[in-house]
């Protein structure tokens, strides 16, 4: 039996971003005794990473918007493959999530007239992006652990323990979600019992029993090499999904955003918000020309201007212009620099040109977006005041993820299991909006928190945490440390080297445009690169040793690519952030198809089912017919561009 410290909580939340915060807060909120878990530093997330701002309905800036607009807008930016309740939940409940975080304290751009001030972005009909500058995710992150250390406040005079009722536990990172041992009887096998995890700079192991962890660990960009997502965002959550029993929904669906630096090579990825676009910037090719309006595909054609003069009268009248189509839905706008860029008609570096600097006066362009100024000034040696931006698209945010029950956050097949936020699958569709992301944490991180505290709480008898897997999760954790050479002659392997190239191919096999052959070849190219991760071994110590966490992260990435890549394969059309370049149009039929991914396990058959081997088995399954009132809210001459005929009949 492995000899480790072991604390008991309520609800243990592994994430502290916008989901992870909100969720704690929630589940503390509602009297459980709650820990949450990061594994970089407290606030340091992608939330706060986040430039545009949280997208809500509020009608603020134009009285014409309501949560049924919002509503229309995700479900038509998904290309109707949303969870549709979650996406009307989200619509809905919105508003009140941003006001809320007014009364805790945040401060948002105003309104001439004093209301929070909202702005545009792709694919939202109204400007209805909530924002502080272009450092909204700042000011949210801000708030909520404020929030957070006034609930610890109150326990500190209530119990003498700041911790008593709310813990964060930073730089600790939880390898395996625990379950049920078989002594507790086959009903409760399933049943979620704990959490294994290391601080990283000890290199100690600790357990966290809890029957409840809501998983709210974002995205999976460091997997692929042109990304604007930072170290920690390698699947974990995903996997440790995964790993416990539950299904990810529709994995193929990966957000390529279409500005990302192209130039230095070092900053290559790093995100160019869509603000720019939502302020009026514009993207033309080398020969100078306004390309986006060769792009608006007809799904799109009645709601984007036809002329430059038409798109450029919508930034002052809106009612009575079409909206330019740089504003176009993000997989549209990032296709089309693909194909500029392949045209031969790309920038020096292998970009498009985005211009603010003839659009508005230099210090409108300091005010609206001071980070973008100062990235480009410090990272490129660029004034976006005086001179135009280069930029490409980047893997930036995943749709696919957890599959989860949309009103309770509930993992599927997992009690206890519960998930939000980037990591969770569904609301988002086939893409994402902008804004949309900051929005859904708040709304599912609520619902996850509420309906862990709960489950917790409605539990007559905790499980008991399993021995047996406490020592499996020990031994997993440090096998690099005793990673030996085989007698065959091969390498041990170097963590980094795995990771650089399965990158590469990620890149290159699975990017922003698919083809049969090439998924083929990176299935293979996985199945060779996890025969060596196995091998991958690591030298020094347990104390603050980031070649062993990354060896250690290589098991989430590999299982998380394998499902990008046979979902990619699996589906044989193009929507949304999926682009087959064989199977180039929208399939209506498609529509109605969710791609399940479960783990592979052959002991029960399940093995996959292609030469390739791997570990992750594809379920189809039917969607949800989308309620009658929900459907009524678009015209049936739009319906009928994405409903099968089944579903345009019943
Ligand atoms: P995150 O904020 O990503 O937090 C994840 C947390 O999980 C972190 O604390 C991390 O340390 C922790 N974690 C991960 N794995 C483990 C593990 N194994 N153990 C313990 N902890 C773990 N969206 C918008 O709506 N509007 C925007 O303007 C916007 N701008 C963006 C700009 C950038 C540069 C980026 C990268 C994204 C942007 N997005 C935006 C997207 C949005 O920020 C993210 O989708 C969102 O913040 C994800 O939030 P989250 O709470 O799900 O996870």
């Amino acid at each position: 039996m492995t000899q480790l410290e072991r604390q008991q909580w309520d609800v243990v939340v592994v994430g502290a971003g916008g989901a992870g915060l909100r969720a704690a807060i929630e589940a503390r909120e509602r009297g459980a005794r709650t820990a949450v878990i990061c594994k970089s530093l407290f606030g340091k997330a992608h939330t706060v990473m986040a430039e545009g701002g949280i997208a809500a309905s509020m009608g603020n800036v134009n009285s014409g918007d309501n949560w049924q607009v919002h509503f229309r807008d995700t479900m038509r930016g998904g290309k109707f493959l949303n969870q549709w309740r979650m996406a009307e939940l989200h619509a809905r409940e919105a508003p009140e999530r941003v006001w809320e975080l007014e009364t805790w304290g945040a401060l948002f751009d105003r309104t001439p007239d004093g209301r929070i001030s909202q702005r545009n972005f792709g694919g939202h009909e109204y400007p209805r992006l909530a924002h502080v500058g272009d450092r909204t995710g700042l000011e949210l992150i801000r708030t909520l652990q404020q929030k957070i250390v006034s609930l610890q406040q109150e326990d500190k005079k209530e119990f003498g323990d700041y911790e008593a009722r709310l813990k964060v536990f930073q730089e600790c990172t939880v390898t395996r979600v625990l379950k049920a041992g078989s002594t507790d009887g086959p009903a409760a096998r399933d049943r979620v019992s704990g959490a294994f995890c290391y601080e990283r700079e000890s290199g100690r192991f600790f357990v966290l029993e809890t029957p409840a962890v809501v998983l709210a660990t974002g995205g999976i960009g460091k997997s692929f090499k042109v990304t604007s997502n930072s170290w920690e965002y390698t699947g974990d959550g995903h996997a440790l999904a995964l790993l416990a029993g539950a299904p990810l929904l529709n994995m193929e669906f990966v957000q390529f955003h279409p500005t990302g630096m192209v130039w230095p090579p070092s900053v290559k990825g790093i995100l160019v918000t869509e603000s720019v676009r939502g302020d009026g910037g514009v993207l033309r090719n080398s020969e100078g020309k306004r390309f986006m309006f060769d792009y608006v595909p007809d799904v799109f054609k009645e709601k984007y201007a036809e002329s430059e003069e038409e798109g450029d009268r919508w930034y002052e009248d809106p009612d009575h212009n079409r909206r330019p189509p740089e504003l176009l839905p993000r997989d549209e706008v990032a296709r089309a620099i693909n194909a500029e860029v392949k045209a031969g008609r790309g920038t020096p570096h292998g970009g498009v040109f985005l211009d603010v600097s003839t659009r508005m006066p230099a210090e409108v362009i300091r005010r609206r977006l001071p980070s973008m100024y100062h990235q480009f000034k410090e990272l490129a040696d660029v004034d976006i005041t005086a001179e135009a931006m280069e930029v490409g698209p980047t893997c930036h945010y995943v749709m696919g993820g957890i599959a989860v029950d949309s009103d309770t956050a509930a993992a599927r097949g997992v009690p206890g299991l519960f998930a939000a936020g980037e990591v969770a699958g569904g609301m988002h569709g086939s893409n994402r909006l902008g804004g949309n992301s900051l929005s859904d944490l708040l709304v599912f991180g609520r619902r996850a928190g509420l309906h862990a505290a709960e489950y917790t709480a409605s539990l007559a008898v905790r499980p008991a945490v399993d021995e047996a897997q406490i020592d499996t999760a020990a031994a997993e954790a440090l096998r690099p440390f005793s990673a030996e050479a085989p007698a065959d002659g091969s390498p041990v392997e170097n963590p980094y080297t795995l990771h650089q190239e399965l990158q590469q191919a990620m890149n290159d096999l699975v990017g922003i445009i698919r083809r049969e052959g090439e998924m083929h070849q990176a299935l293979r190219k996985l199945a060779e690169l996890r025969a060596r991760a196995r091998r991958a071994g690591v030298e020094g110590h347990r104390q603050f040793n980031p070649g062993w966490h990354l060896a250690l992260d290589l098991r989430n990435m590999l299982l998380v690519s394998e499902c990008v890549a046979r979902a990619a394969l699996e589906r044989t059309e193009s929507r949304g952030g999926h682009t087959r370049e064989d199977w180039p149009g929208m399939d209506r039929s498609w529509r109605r198809v969710n791609l399940l991914c479960h783990l592979a396990d052959p002991t029960e058959g399940l093995a996959p089912p292609d030469s390739e081997g791997g570990q992750i088995r594809l379920v189809r399954e039917e969607t949800d017919p989308v309620r009658a009132d929900l459907l009524s809210l678009f015209e049936k001459e739009e319906l009928v561009k994405y409903l099968a005929e089944e579903e345009l009949k019943s």
